[in-house]
């Protein structure tokens, strides 16, 4: 089988499963992108398997330890087993993320699951080849209505794959109800805007919404408004939800009908709306979309959370709560709560942790992988004045 050798000091020597092009020694039996290629180590000692594309920064990404070759056989224990993992969680297995890429060791490969219908994304090129393959898997293990391609990731043009939006199983849905922490929201999850949730925040809607009630609420970077829905269920006096996006806001309108609840929706850009309120809130929720996707503009994407943090912590009234996201993973925990922190500071307020917030157990951590944790939060409490 074609191959690479791989330098010493790699990160899969550190239990990484990725190989980036500088840190190739040679390539050996003229691997196709695409290929599943044989790794070794510089005294040519096996590492395992992996899936090639030389045309990504990152030429290789390991799919096993031992030899393996992409099969049904393959596909159907990956994917066994990735629904395995979501079954011994809390997770509600019929709206949730049953496959997370190097996660459940199937590098480029996303599942999401709303009921009866399966988005599924191929984000690298031996992914891309084999997707019928893994179409056929989950249509056995899963058995849907209806499996979705949704490839317009910007990952995509990474791997020289052409974006495309499809019907790949069963018939198309159309517009439907799914319902997370008894809330309903419609989805359209091939022609609408109001395509999938961020199924990664469901726990954090429920776990904001405690402190909610009697309470003035605002939910900045709102999209199809998951806290805001929220806590207007949970019994808030009032909720405004602001984003950018005209459809995000028609979205968390209709659900709010649906649900019978009542949010003030604002289109606005959250940056001039924190900047020009003039109204005080009791709790203010901040999520935004990642600032920055690589380390380059890390500082530029720092200073802009700053500013939201700073603006935010403005508008709290005595005792406020401000609960902020970052899913950015560049951004480390650390560097995120410092960042609040010295908001604070300029605002000459103290806060008090009062909540660690991650990704739902469903986008599964592995530390050796860093990259496949990226989403935390905080939840303060404003102190008295001192
Ligand atoms: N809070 C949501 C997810 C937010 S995703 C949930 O839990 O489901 C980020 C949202 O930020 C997107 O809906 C996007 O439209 C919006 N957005 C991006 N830039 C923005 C800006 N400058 N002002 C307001 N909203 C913005």
């Amino acid at each position: 089988m074609p191959g690479i050798i791989i330098k010493p000091r790699s990160r899969i020597y550190h239990g990484h499963d990725w190989v980036y092009s500088s840190e190739i020694l040679k390539t050996f039996g003229d691997p196709k992108p695409g290929d599943v290629i044989t790794m070794k180590d510089y005294r040519d000692r096996p590492l395992g398997s992996a899936i090639y594309n030389p045309v990504s920064q990152i030429v290789a990404r390991r799919i096993s330890r031992r030899k393996q070759k992409l099969d049904a056989e393959f596909f159907g224990r990956r994917i066994a087993q990735a629904i395995e993992l979501r079954k011994q969680s809390d997770v509600d297995l019929h709206l949730c993320r049953v496959i997370w890429s190097e996660s459940d060791a199937l590098p480029g490969i996303i599942v999401d699951r709303y009921g009866d219908h399966l988005v599924l994304q191929t984000l690298t090129l031996a992914m891309e080849i084999n997707k019928q393959l893994i179409i056929d898997a989950l249509v056995e293990q899963l058995n849907p209505k209806s499996i979705i391609l949704r490839n317009d990731s910007p990952m995509l043009k990474a791997e020289g794959i052409e974006p495309s939006i499809k019907l790949v199983y069963g018939e198309n849905p159309g517009a439907f109800i799914v319902t997370a922490n008894d809330i309903q929201f419609e989805i359209d999850l091939l022609d609408g805007q109001k395509t999938g949730l961020y199924l990664d925040q469901l726990d954090a809607h429920a776990s904001v919404a405690q402190w909610a009630k009697g309470k003035r609420i605002l939910d900045c970077f709102c999209n199809q408004g998951g806290f805001a829905l929220a806590c207007a269920k949970a019994g808030a006096a009032s909720v405004t939800a602001v984003d950018i996006s005209e459809s995000a806001i028609e979205a968390t309108k209709q659900n709010a009908l649906l649900n019978g609840l009542e949010i003030n929706a604002i289109k606005a850009n959250a940056f001039d709306f924190l900047k020009n309120c003039k109204e005080k809130y009791d709790v203010v929720i901040l999520d935004p979309p990642s600032f920055t996707r690589n380390k380059k503009t890390l500082n530029d994407a720092m200073r802009g959370y700053k500013e939201i943090h700073l603006r935010g912590l403005k508008l709290l009234e005595n005792n406020g709560i401000l609960s902020t996201f970052c899913c950015s993973h560049h951004a480390s925990r650390e560097l995120y709560l410092n960042n609040v922190v010295s908001a604070s500071v300029d605002a000459k307020k103290t806060v008090r942790l009062i909540k660690n917030h991650s990704q739902r157990l469903d986008h599964p951590v592995l530390p050796a992988i860093p990259e496949t944790e990226y989403l935390k939060g905080f939840t303060f409490q404003l102190t008295p004045s001192r």
